[in-house]
């Protein structure tokens, strides 16, 4: 591991080089908010932000993607996308929601097209000084900084950034600019005092949400599978699916051809789907699974903190707080779990 000591007024500089050779994306102000997208301006990008309204991790699995095109005869092309790309200004629950998705689209059956998508793709992470909003639960998951899943790290340093380096990627991006940049220069002092200082003042300022820890919400959460909580939940619920879209962990989808209008090709595509949709869990015969919207909450919510646990052994969720932002209802996870947590026996 290599630590670099970087000025603040050089960043700039650094994106404009890092633009030379790579797709670049990262934050962006959109209206009052921030998006995560391709940055075509060293200028555009913001690290800065609180939090975008649709995560990094979205940039490896997109919306509406082509990944097959047919013709008549039954000749087929998968289609892939495998340009190399800079993640620039990732914050730690992403980088956590990141690595959570490689490991899903990377069980077998792999998913290939975000496999190639997600491919020498160079994640550069930046820590948080203070909270989002008052809407995130990362400091109870633990999710507010990340040990891994990152090629170099930003940390704040005042006036400077420290740049944490721990992978090959990242010391060969780093090893180009201290060559080409005489800013980017090695750090002499006490990088793990450096660190421990740092998360003693993130102690300070970042707040637990939940009652109980995080531990035994799973538990909690299989007693309260038949609770009243869920229809309350499912009454005010309007099953938009905003609340799954926003979600850097959520990665159900659903595919669709799509037949040119002259009839000469066409192509599949796959689009994002919703657990809160009425008609997800719609089989052939007309039979819905879960046709209340209690049950499609519920769903939702043991699939990330009972049924991947179980399986996977982590959560789903990072707490990043965007269902809880997204939702025009007001529902919120957080009330959710300390719900679950004071009605357990
Ligand atoms: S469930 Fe909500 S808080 Fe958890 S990762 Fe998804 S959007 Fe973030
Ligand atoms: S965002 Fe809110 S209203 Fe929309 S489906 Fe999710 S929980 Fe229901």
């Amino acid at each position: 591991m290599k630590i670099y000591f970087l000025p603040k007024d050089k960043v700039k500089l650094l994106v404009e080089s890092v633009l030379d050779e790579f797709q670049v994306f990262g934050a962006k102000a959109k209206e009052m908010k921030f998006e995560f997208g391709k940055i075509d301006t060293a200028a555009e990008l913001r690290l800065d932000y609180n939090t975008t309204i649709l995560p990094p991790v979205k940039t490896f699995f997109p919306n509406d993607e082509k990944i097959l095109e047919f013709k008549p005869n039954g000749q087929t092309t998968s289609v892939h996308e495998n340009s190399k790309k800079v993640l620039f200004g990732v914050h730690p629950c992403d980088i956590h929601a990141i690595e959570m998705m490689d490991n899903i689209f990377s069980t077998p059956p792999e998913d290939k097209h975000y496999l190639e998508r997600r491919k020498d793709s160079i994640i550069i992470g930046i820590n948080c000084n203070t909270p989002c909003s008052d809407k995130i639960l990362c400091y109870d998951k633990g999710t507010y900084k990340a040990d891994s899943g990152f090629d170099l790290m930003f940390w704040d340093n005042g006036e400077s950034y420290l740049v944490e380096v721990v992978t090959s990627l990242g010391n060969f991006l780093a090893s180009k600019f201290s060559y080409f940049f005489n800013f980017f220069t090695e750090y002499s002092g006490d990088f793990h005092e450096f660190k421990s200082e740092y998360h003693k003042r993130q102690d300070f300022v970042f707040e637990k949400k939940l009652t109980r820890k995080i531990s035994e919400l799973p538990e909690a959460m299989r007693q309260s599978y038949e609770s009243e909580l869920w229809h309350e939940v499912g009454a005010k619920c309007l099953s938009c699916g905003s609340c799954n879209i926003v979600c850097p962990t959520c990665y159900c989808f659903d595919v669709k051809d799509v037949v040119d209008i002259d009839l000469a090709g066409g192509h599949r595509c796959r689009n994002w789907d919703s657990c809160q949709n009425l008609d997800f869990a719609c089989v052939g015969s007309g039979e819905n699974f879960r046709e209340k919207s209690s049950q499609r909450n519920r769903h939702r919510v043991f699939k990330k903190e009972v049924y991947l646990p179980q399986n996977k052994g982590y959560s789903g969720c990072v707490g990043c707080g965007r269902c809880n932002t997204a939702c025009i209802a007001g529902i919120s996870l957080i009330d959710i779990y300390n719900n679950v947590f004071s009605e357990e026996v």
